[in-house]
């Protein structure tokens, strides 16, 4: 039985990892300090035999015997990480230090959760993992794009210092059960005004693009890069590249919930980026990942979470 480490393993991603993790028969170490995360995630987990949750500050050391880490631990969508930029900003740097230290003394593989914003607003279009990217580094999103890129450099140094074994994956925009209703990303804002028929909130006029990939699709190709053996580093995408409008997605949702909402547009935020989508060639040649859940199927099975979730 391997034993396995999720950081952030009761925020959106982490606990659908652990899930799926738990189910294939390992250990699960779930250590969150519930910056975001929610205990109602993990709530068919916890007191389980072989899960054990840890409420814990990835800034601090945690000394643990573990043969995998997947590191998430880290607030994800933009109010959250720039509700205090300097936690983000240890959270990444710190909590990665951290667990890229236990990685080594454990000899164990180590996963780092990064993400397409360190593409920032991207000059090449779809990206693909040697663009080096166009991140403003003193703006507002820069405690998570750089915290981010900063994380990747930490992994790749500990593979050049100490043949850590790394796996660096980008993670663009993912949706699906899990998601705190609070969280403010736009699938999950989206989806919630919808069934609630208040405004959908468009930031700028909608032409901004997106590519969203399901939750489950995501995991199985996470479970995949962890698999691939300890010369394959990344960084490698992983996202879905079928690319939309925030326009189309908000039509899209008021289609599919059947909703009243009329459109509003706000004010487009600082540093958003104009335009995002993976290419994902490396991720088949080299572990033959590629997502299978399109955009309506899986706002279909989104909308039936987010219906529990608010008792519609
Ligand atoms: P989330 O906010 O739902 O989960 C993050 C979890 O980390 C939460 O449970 C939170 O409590 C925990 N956490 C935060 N700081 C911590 C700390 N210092 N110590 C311990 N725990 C801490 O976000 P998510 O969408 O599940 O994202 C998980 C990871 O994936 C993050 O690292 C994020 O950057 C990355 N990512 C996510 C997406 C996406 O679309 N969901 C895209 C790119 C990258
Ligand atoms: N967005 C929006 N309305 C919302 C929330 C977000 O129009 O209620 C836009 C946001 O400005 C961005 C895109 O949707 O252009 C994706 O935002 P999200 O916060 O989900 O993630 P990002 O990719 O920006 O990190």
């Amino acid at each position: 039985m391997k034993k396995i480490l999720v950081t952030g393993g009761a925020g959106f991603l982490g606990s659908n990892l652990c899930q799926k993790l738990f189910n294939d028969g390992n250990y699960i170490y779930c250590v969150d300090n519930l910056y975001t995360g929610r205990m109602k995630n993990i709530a068919n987990l916890n007191g389980k035999g072989d899960f054990e949750f840890i409420n814990h500050d990835i800034t601090k050391p945690i000394d643990l015997a573990v043969d995998e880490i997947y590191n998430l631990a880290c607030p994800a969508s933009p109010p959250h990480y720039q509700k205090d930029p300097i936690y983000t900003l240890n959270t990444c740097y710190l909590g990665t230090l951290n667990m890229l230290n236990l990685a080594r003394k454990n000899n164990a593989k180590i996963l780092q959760a990064s993400t397409s914003e360190i593409y920032g607003d991207p000059l090449v279009h779809p990206q693909v993992e040697d663009y080096r990217g166009n991140v403003n580094p003193i703006g507002i999103r820069a405690c998570y794009d750089e915290g981010k890129r900063i994380g990747e450099t930490l992994c790749f140094d500990f593979y050049r210092q100490y043949q850590t074994k790394i796996k660096v994956i980008r993670i663009f925009n993912t949706y699906g059960p899990n998601m705190d209703p609070a969280d403010g990303r736009v699938v999950s804002n989206f989806i919630i005004q919808a069934l609630q028929n208040k405004d959908i909130t468009i930031y700028g006029d909608g032409s901004q693009t997106r590519s969203f990939c399901y939750i489950d699709d995501l995991i199985s190709g996470m479970i995949k890069v962890m698999a691939t053996d300890n010369q394959f580093t990344g960084p490698v995408n992983l996202g879905n590249p079928d690319e939309f409008t925030v326009s189309e997605l908000a039509e899209k949702v008021i289609k599919l919930t059947q909703s009243n909402s009329e459109i509003v547009y706000l004010q487009l935020p600082l540093d958003d980026p104009l335009q995002r989508k993976p290419v994902i060639s490396l991720a088949k040649q080299e572990f033959n990942w590629e997502p299978k859940v399109n955009l309506e199927n899986g706002l279909i099975e989104a909308i039936k979470y987010f219906k529990q979730e608010l008792n519609i």
